[in-house]
C-alpha cells in the first residue's frame, strides 16, 4: 500500500512550530536535546498525519490529494509515544481533534517567544497541564462521599481521615503545576481551607465525638463541617466554570450554582 510520507523539510517545520514539544495538551513532552557524551542532539519527536498516509491507515481521507497529505498543513508534531497512540486508538483521535491541539499548541508557542524564553517553561506548564489537572482535582473531591453524603459525617474520625488522605493527595498535585500558577493558587486555597477544618475540630475527640444533638461539641463539628462544605463547594463551582467541566451526580448537587463571577446561592442553607 503506498504511503505519502513527509519530506524532512516538512518534518523540520512541524518540529519549529511546535518548539520540539509534543502538541498533546496533556503531554507535553519535550522531544529534543543533548545526546549525554556526545557531541550530537537527540531526536524523539514524530511529525504525525492528521490525514492519514495511507488508504489502510487511521483518519485517511479519500477527499485529500497527494500534495496535500503530505503538506505541513497536514501534519502534527508529537511524541513517540503520542504519535503511537493517536494511530492505535483512532477513534479516540479523530483529525478535527488534532487539528484543534495543533492550533492551540502554536497559538500558545506563539505566545510563550513574546513573553521571553525565562518564563516559557512555566507558561507551558500552566497554560497547557491545567485542564486536565483541574479534572484530577475536582475527581478527587467528587471521590469524597464527606462532601455529599450525610452519613459519612455521623462518623467524625472517618471525615477526619478522609480528609487528611486529601491533603496530601492537593499536596501531590502541586508538584504538577508551576508554583503560583492560577491552579496552583486553587490548590493552596483549598489546602488552607481543609486547614481551617481541622482549627476549628481540633480541641475535640473525634474518635469518641457522636452524633447528638444535644452536645455542644457535636454541633461545632457539625457547624464547622458545613462551613468546610459551603467554602470547598464554592471553590470546586468556580473551578469546574473556568474550565468548562460539567460535574454531576450527588457532589455536583450539593454545590452553590457559578454563574459567570457570581455566586448564587441555591436554596439550601
Ligand atoms: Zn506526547
Amino acid at each position: 500500500m503506498p504511503r505519502d510520507n513527509f519530506l524532512m523539510p516538512v518534518k523540520r517545520e512541524l518540529a519549529l512550530r511546535s518548539a520540539h514539544f509534543c502538541s498533546n495538551p496533556y503531554c507535553l513532552k519535550l522531544t529534543a536535546g543533548p545526546r549525554r557524551g556526545s557531541e550530537r542532539g537527540l531526536g524523539t519527536g514524530h511529525a504525525a498525519h492528521i490525514g492519514g498516509a495511507a488508504p489502510n491507515g487511521p483518519r485517511y481521507d479519500p477527499g485529500q490529494s497527494e500534495a496535500e497529505r503530505v503538506a505541513v498543513e497536514n501534519g502534527i508534531w508529537l511524541c513517540r509515544e503520542c504519535g503511537d497512540i493517536v494511530d492505535k486508538d483512532e477513534e479516540g483521535h479523530p483529525a478535527e481533534l488534532l487539528r484543534a491541539w495543533k492550533r492551540d499548541h502554536e497559538a500558545m508557542i506563539a505566545e510563550v517567544r513574546q513573553q521571553g524564553y525565562s518564563r516559557s517553561l512555566e507558561l507551558l506548564r500552566s497554560n497547557q497541564a491545567q485542564p486536565g489537572l483541574a479534572r484530577d482535582i475536582i475527581a478527587l473531591f467528587e471521590d469524597r462521599r464527606l462532601f455529599w453524603a450525610r452519613f459519612d459525617a455521623e462518623f467524625p474520625d472517618r471525615v477526619r481521615l478522609s480528609l487528611d488522605n486529601l491533603r496530601h493527595d492537593l499536596t501531590r498535585l502541586r508538584e504538577r503545576c508551576a508554583a503560583g500558577s492560577p491552579i496552583d493558587v486553587v490548590l493552596v486555597a483549598l489546602g488552607r481551607t481543609i486547614r481551617h477544618f481541622f482549627d476549628a475540630v481540633e480541641r475535640f475527640d473525634l474518635v469518641t465525638l457522636r452524633c447528638d444533638s444535644n452536645d455542644p461539641d457535636w454541633r461545632a463539628f457539625e457547624t464547622a463541617l458545613r462551613v468546610l462544605r459551603k467554602a470547598i463547594g464554592y471553590q470546586i463551582a468556580a473551578l469546574a466554570d473556568a474550565y468548562q467541566i460539567s460535574l454531576s451526580g450527588e457532589f455536583a448537587d450539593q454545590l452553590p450554582r457559578y454563574d459567570g463571577g457570581e455566586v448564587a446561592e441555591d436554596g439550601e442553607g
